[in-house]
């Protein structure tokens, strides 16, 4: 079921495109009283290989999300040496963490407490503090793995003992097939829940919430009026 995306967009297409979208996002931003400069564009380079992602730096991407320990690990020798921050934003199982936590700057999809603790001993091992955001189920979806929204706060308290770890913000993906009216309601409660977290854990030197990611390339500019400081975007920049 993998869509057919472009490994060989050009370099001045990836440009234009990367260019829309930053009007997009700021006028979004704008639109819902946020602050543009404060929202980070993802390429997820899922379904491009690593000629796609080399091009995608030169035009400006300074962030990827792969979302499976294969195809990351198929670019990783060919990009590691990039300006690239890379996030895994996919379900990851905890026989795949070693090899992830070698690989990723961020985990995107933390959304147990067993998995918390095998990528804190990983990031141990590899001497390294990984930052992770949690996953949140905000639709209660049961095709989606996350965290209950009404168990998120318990959640991120729980994480702050994992010395490893550093929570960054929470993450989340949306049901398919949702209407507008849902899909704002979603991205809205979202926003509060993240406020919420980031408010009570002023204090704690464990959690530093700044990325609300949210946002994919069919609802990009939704999520960011919403308050998402980070869009996941893949078909909009390699169809
Ligand atoms: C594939 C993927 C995206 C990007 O989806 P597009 O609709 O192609 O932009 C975003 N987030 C996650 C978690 C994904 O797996």
């Amino acid at each position: 079921m993998a869509k057919y995306l472009n490994n060989d967009v050009p370099l001045e297409l990836l440009e234009q495109r990367l260019h829309i979208i930053r009007e997009n996002v700021r006028t979004a931003a704008l639109s819902g009283g946020h602050d543009p400069q404060a929202v980070r564009i993802m390429a997820v380079t899922k379904y491009v290989g690593h000629e796609a992602v080399l091009r995608a730096a030169k035009a400006g991407v300074r962030l990827i999300g792969e979302n499976r320990e294969q195809s990351l690990a198929q670019k990783y020798e060919y990009i590691r040496g990039e300006d690239l921050e890379i996030h895994f934003i996919g379900h990851l199982q905890r026989n795949k963490a070693a090899k992830v936590v070698r690989m990723a700057d961020c985990v995107q999809s933390l959304d147990s407490e067993a998995l918390a603790a095998e990528l804190n001993r990983q990031a141990e091992i590899c001497k390294k503090e990984l930052s992770v955001l949690v996953q949140v189920n905000i639709g209660n979806d049961p095709n989606k793995s996350g965290i209950r929204p009404e168990e998120t706060r318990t959640f991120v308290e729980k994480l702050s003992i994992l010395s490893n770890l550093r929570v960054r913000g929470l993450m989340t993906i949306l049901p398919l097939g949702i209407t507008q009216a849902q899909t704002e309601e979603y991205f809205s409660r979202m926003h509060a829940l993240y406020v919420d977290i980031r408010e009570k854990n002023r204090d704690n030197e464990k959690v530093t919430m700044d990325c609300l990611s949210m946002g994919m390339s069919g609802d990009y500019k939704l999520a960011v009026r919403y308050g998402a400081t980070m869009v996941r975007l893949g078909t909009v920049l390699f169809e």
